[in-house]
């Protein structure tokens, strides 16, 4: 008796996401997708609707527009920064969902304002991209690289030639077997840089096939040697952003009142807490650099993956006499004041709260931003110090399903 034959199932149509005229940025169209999208789904979208930001302001940032999300934004401060590019106070935007982020960071800038506020430098400006060659065989690779040494001149015109702003400062020739990585080290302005960086290393890589590589080499124009967006050792000696440092010396007096322990205490959990950094492996130390960092970034219309690399971060409590010195060392900071998302509506504002807005602006910001995370070290240090830590979560970062969250007197 024959088996009835297997009938392949038949292939469903995909229902493909409608596409408008000109990309569809206009009121409209963001409209009508959205309404697609609820008929679909079933679900109603009146928030992701309700943006207020015009729908075209959103071209160049996201594809297939539907509305905006919104996250909840906090301010903290009063925050005292001494830095080459600020010496001011400022109140940090943080946007969150994470109760008792904004109190804690608010917390550390009170302890760093009362003792005078955060020192700050930026110690390099600089983004990498990393195209890779593969050639024949080792001996081919290093003549290729020679070759590259040989010629930096003209790659550098070359990778100049594609933008105004940008430098290419750096190019460095890394062997592995018979590839070639060509780090390419650029000033990048204010602006992130990865689109700028992208263009220009396209460029270098069209160049170097045309005039010194072998007609039978191959080449990416990214090969994930410069560690964007994921974590990587690298990272530690920088050259993925700005390479900040943030320090302040707090007396006892500061520790105890608004810290609620005492230097002695602090140290004796960074001792603790840096064996089980490396007892796990991690790269850097720190507390929590990426909570402030991201809220930071999210609030000002950052790149927000790039918190993968932007947080790996080495902090430092140690006694300096009866006082504590805090610092915190962010080696790849990959932030902007100009391009990609800073300029949208929100973004924007919040920039210029910190008068970071515009061309000028991005070590401000960096200094800003490792001055935000240095309070967070303190702040989550002292807390974890005192046994306040899990008190300040129940009182300012529960919303449980059906009740129970804390009550915001209690705790920290
Ligand atoms: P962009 O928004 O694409 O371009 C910024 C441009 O602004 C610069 O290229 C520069 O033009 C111009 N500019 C004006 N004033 C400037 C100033 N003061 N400093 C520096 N530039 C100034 O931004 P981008 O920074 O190159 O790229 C960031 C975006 O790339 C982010 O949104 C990120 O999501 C995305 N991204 C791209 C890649 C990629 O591989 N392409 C990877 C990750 C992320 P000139 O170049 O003409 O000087």
């Amino acid at each position: 008796m024959g088996e009835t034959p297997e009938r392949p199932e038949r292939r469903r149509r995909l229902r493909l996401v409608p596409r408008y005229r000109d990309q569809g940025y206009d009121a409209e169209s963001v409209d009508k997708r959205r309404r697609w999208v609820e008929e679909i789904t079933g679900a109603r979208l009146d928030g992701v609707g309700g943006a207020v930001a015009p729908t075209e302001e959103l071209r160049g940032n996201v594809e297939n527009p539907i509305g905006t999300v919104q996250t909840p934004l906090g301010v903290a401060g009063p925050l005292r920064v001494r830095g080459e590019h600020l010496d001011d106070e400022v109140y940090v935007p943080l946007a969150t969902t994470e109760g008792a982020l904004v109190r804690s960071y608010e917390r550390g800038m009170a302890a760093i304002t009362r003792a005078g506020g955060a020192q700050t430098r930026v110690w390099g400006d600089r983004n990498r991209i990393a195209p890779i060659f593969e050639l024949d065989d080792v001996a081919q690779a290093r003549s290729f690289a020679a070759e590259v040494e040989a010629h930096g001149e003209q790659i550098r015109a070359v990778a100049d030639g594609t933008t105004r702003f940008g430098r290419l400062e750096t190019v460095h020739a890394v062997p592995v077997g018979r590839r070639v990585i060509l780090e390419l080290g650029f000033f990048t302005g204010d602006a992130h840089g990865m689109n700028m960086l992208s263009r220009a290393a396209g460029a270098v890589c069209a160049w170097l096939s045309d005039h010194l590589a072998p007609d039978s080499s191959k080449h990416l124009v990214l090969s994930g040697f410069s560690a964007e967006k994921r974590p990587a050792g690298s990272l530690l000696r920088g050259g993925k952003g700005k390479k900040v440092t943030a320090g302040c010396r707090l007396p006892p007096s500061v520790v105890r009142s608004i810290l609620r322990t005492s230097p002695e205490e602090i140290v004796a959990l960074w001792r603790s807490t840096v064996l089980a950094h490396l007892a796990t492996g991690a790269y850097g130390y720190n507390g929590h650099a990426a909570n402030g960092l991201t809220a930071l970034m999210i609030a000002t219309g950052q790149d927000v993956a790039n918190i993968a690399n932007a947080a790996v971060c080495i902090t430092s409590f140690e006694m300096r006499g009866e006082d504590l010195e805090a610092s915190v060392t962010l080696p790849s900071l990959t932030l902007a004041t100009v391009g990609g998302g800073t300029g949208l509506g929100t973004s924007a504002e919040c920039l210029e709260m910190l008068g970071c807005r515009g061309s000028g602006r991005a070590r401000r910001l960096a200094e800003i931003a490792a001055a935000t995370v240095l309070a967070g070290e303190l702040s989550m240090g002292a807390a974890l110090a005192s046994g306040e830590f899990v008190a300040a979560h129940e009182a300012y970062g529960r919303n449980r399903p059906g009740g129970g969250a804390g009550d915001p007197e209690s705790g920290a």
